[in-house]
């Protein structure tokens, strides 16, 4: 495909050009180019490409996004996204085009013919799992609601055993032809006919499972493996699972939205995970072997030196969180909390003043500069 011109060169109009502006610039470019009129081979392209910047540059959220971000910003809406607030009969009031044959020029059908296939709607299913299963991965069934093609009537709307007849209106095609007349002169348009709202047929028994509509809603259950490694707030894709498509259109996705809960011990930072020990102020002092639990079942052993002081952080390499794309895993960083006894026995108590006597009121630090800042302030 060419690359997309910027919008606002499409309607030939200035970056700050208002609402106003911006709907009358359309307004003339569509009377040249719109198919009815114009039957010149580029004029559709043309229409398309002149409607698209409207629908953009009309619309206050997208026009920000655009005016931001450029066409690469655009990369989120989808073409039925970018049309969905544009009221084309607004513009067009007494002009007589038919707007079905645009949408369809746009590749959605906007409820306007009959035999546009249309894919079915993504589901989405919120999941919510442990940081265990994050790191080792998990596989489960899930039930999950989407719209069906109706087992009854296996999708042709009526009670199965019953006729269904053409219609006699449109003789099965769905569609009728209108003639208008408009400035431009006289048009034959194409709509959808209205006795059988473009389907073609008509029902006389809808079939009592779906009412009717062809499709049900119905649960399924549905395997679905999570990787190891799986971030938090990732979607996992499951094709086809999503409701059924209408008039044949393929069905859509299933999204399984991956929440990971917070852990009692484990602060998850991408692929590493941090732990906060807690040690008694003697280990922190003396140094000692500590056991570090581990993610899973694993208990591993950490020697912590003498002097260990609060925060500090030690690495435990290969011990985080598995990588989602390569293999491997983060590591494991273990950070000293060091705590301070709250209720001592007599005995402690002796002990620890007996330690003070001999220590003076010296506090023991690296940071000499900060204390003896603090002793100065003191002084003076
Ligand atoms: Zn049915
Ligand atoms: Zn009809």
């Amino acid at each position: 495909m060419a690359e997309k011109r910027d919008y606002y060169e499409v309607l030939g109009v200035e970056r700050g050009t208002d609402k106003k502006d911006i709907k009358k610039a359309y307004r003339k470019l569509a009377m040249k180019y719109h198919p009815d009129v114009n039957d010149e081979p580029e004029a559709a392209d043309k229409f398309k490409e002149i409607s698209e910047a409207y629908a953009v540059l009309s619309d206050e959220e997208k026009r920000n996004t655009y005016d931001q971000f450029g066409h690469a910003g655009m990369g989120g809406y989808s073409n039925e996204d970018i049309f969905r607030n544009v009221n084309f009969d607004d513009i067009f009031r007494g002009f007589g085009f038919d707007f079905g044959d645009i949408f369809d020029m746009f590749g959605f059908g906007g409820g306007q013919r009959r035999s546009r296939a249309e894919r079915g709607a993504d589901v989405y299913y919120d999941l919510s799992i442990t940081l265990e299963d994050a790191a080792f991965g998990l596989e489960k069934d899930i039930e999950v609601s989407h719209k069906k093609v109706c087992p009854a009537c296996e999708g042709s709307k009526a009670e199965p055993g019953t006729n269904t007849r053409q219609c006699e209106r449109c003789g099965g095609t769905g569609q009728v032809q209108h003639v208008n007349q408009t400035p431009f002169g006289q048009f034959v348009n194409i709509r959808p006919c209205s006795q059988c709202r473009g389907e073609g047929v008509i029902i006389e028994n809808p079939c009592h499972e779906c009412r009717g509509t062809g499709i049900v809603r119905e649960k399924s259950t549905i395997h679905i493996k999570v990787p190891p490694g799986v971030e938090d707030g990732s979607r996992l894709r499951v094709p086809g699972e999503g409701d059924t498509g209408k008039r044949g259109g393929p069905p859509g996705d299933l999204y399984v939205l991956i929440n990971v809960k917070l852990h009692k011990l484990f602060e998850r930072h991408g692929s590493d995970l941090v732990y906060e020990m807690p040690i008694s102020f003697v280990q922190a002092s003396l140094g000692d072997e500590i056991d570090v639990p581990t993610l899973g079942e694993e208990i591993v052993s950490l020697k912590i030196p003498h002097g260990t002081q609060p925060g500090t952080s030690f690495r435990i390499k290969g011990k985080g969180m598995p990588h989602l794309r390569w293999n491997g895993k983060g590591n494991l960083y273990v950070k000293a909390k060091v705590i301070v006894p709250k209720n001592l026995s007599p005995k402690q108590k002796e002990l620890l003043k007996e330690f003070a006597d001999i220590s003076g009121k010296e506090i023991y630090t690296e940071d000499k500069g900060f204390f003896d800042k603090v002793k100065d302030a003191i002084k003076h």
